[in-house]
């Protein structure tokens, strides 16, 4: 009957949603120990240049590797330490692994050829009074320029208190840090946001903007996004690239950063690191660049 599968419907809700708290009180249960225990790990995923296979960078996104349930992804613990707070301490730990890296790398230069890493702020850490002191101490402590952290702000943290925000993110490029807008075209805001907040790079996640030319209306948006960031002069990169169909749109767009599934999936430090040590043209091999002009 219909009052039957209500019931039902609602005793599954009821369940499902009991169970959701019961798995959050267990991570939250476990998060601290956790920290301390090493299982959060660092993952890299490279940015590539399309034009010429060159390596420009890297994006640091955190995994826990749980001892009983395997490695979980940010989407599982991500938006709970957000709302319990424990995600200050986490990006602290995500930030300081970056820092020792790229300190590894500037040392080693015989042996690596060292690239900037962009790391996540949550929006949380944006209240955070004590952020941009906070780091430029790390840095500092590890005596690398500021610009080899790139600092990236989702959209939707701009949208919460864009006057709170403004004052943060130039706080922070005054302090010679570079300011990344990920998930760029994610909100409903982002034009105005543009003309408030200066930022360094504009990141555009395919996810939110298009599959690529055969979805003409996010075509349109894409392009429409790539050329007034191009007429204000600010970088672009695309994340979420996942065929060569699309990098290739992009490229015909004059997008030529991109970052996705297509050239690498997020991997352990010590694997990326493995590309730090390639010739150039052994990245280029290995990015799968036939076309390079020049
Ligand atoms: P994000 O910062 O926008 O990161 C991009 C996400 O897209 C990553 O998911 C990445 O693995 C995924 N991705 C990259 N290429 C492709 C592709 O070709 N196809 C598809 N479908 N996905 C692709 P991930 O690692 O699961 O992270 C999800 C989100 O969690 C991040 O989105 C970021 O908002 C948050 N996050 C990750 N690490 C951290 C961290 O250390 N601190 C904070 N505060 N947030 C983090
Ligand atoms: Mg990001
Ligand atoms: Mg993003
Ligand atoms: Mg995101």
């Amino acid at each position: 009957s219909i009052k039957g599968s209500y019931t039902q419907r609602i005793a599954q809700y009821d369940k499902s949603l009991r169970d959701q708290i019961m798995e959050e009180q267990a991570l939250s249960g476990e998060m601290v120990p956790a920290l301390t225990q090493g299982q959060f790990e660092v993952y890299l995923q490279p940015q590539i240049n399309y034009e010429n296979g060159a390596l420009i960078g890297a994006e640091a996104l955190v995994r826990w590797n749980h001892p009983q349930r395997g490695l979980l992804p940010p989407s599982v613990f991500v938006p709970l330490f957000e709302r319990n707070g424990f995600i200050t301490a986490l990006d602290k730990y995500v930030w300081e692994q970056c820092c020792r890296t790229l300190r590894r790398w500037l040392d080693d230069t015989n042996q690596y050829v060292p690239i900037a890493v962009s790391v996540n702020i949550s929006r949380i850490d944006i209240y955070n009074p004590h952020l941009c002191d906070y780091l430029i101490a790390l840095v500092d402590g590890y005596q690398l320029p500021h610009t080899m952290l790139k600092l990236e702000i989702t959209e939707s943290a701009y949208m919460q208190n864009p006057e709170h925000l403004m004052t943060v993110v130039q706080t922070l490029r005054d302090a010679g840090f570079l300011i990344e807008m990920d998930d760029f075209g994610s909100g409903y805001s982002s034009l105005n946001t543009l003309k408030d907040v200066p930022v360094d790079l504009l990141k555009l996640d395919l996810k939110f903007l298009s599959s690529g030319q055969n979805d003409a209306r996010g075509g349109n948006i894409l392009s429409s996004v790539i050329r007034m960031a191009h007429w204000l002069k600010i970088p672009v990169i695309a994340e979420g690239v996942e065929t060569q169909d699309q990098a290739d749109y992009l490229k015909s767009l004059g997008c030529l950063y991109m970052q996705g599934y297509y050239f690498d999936k997020p991997m352990p430090i010590d694997t990326f690191e493995s590309l730090l040590v390639l010739r150039p043209i052994d990245r280029t091999n290995r990015y799968k660049i036939t076309n390079l002009s020049g």
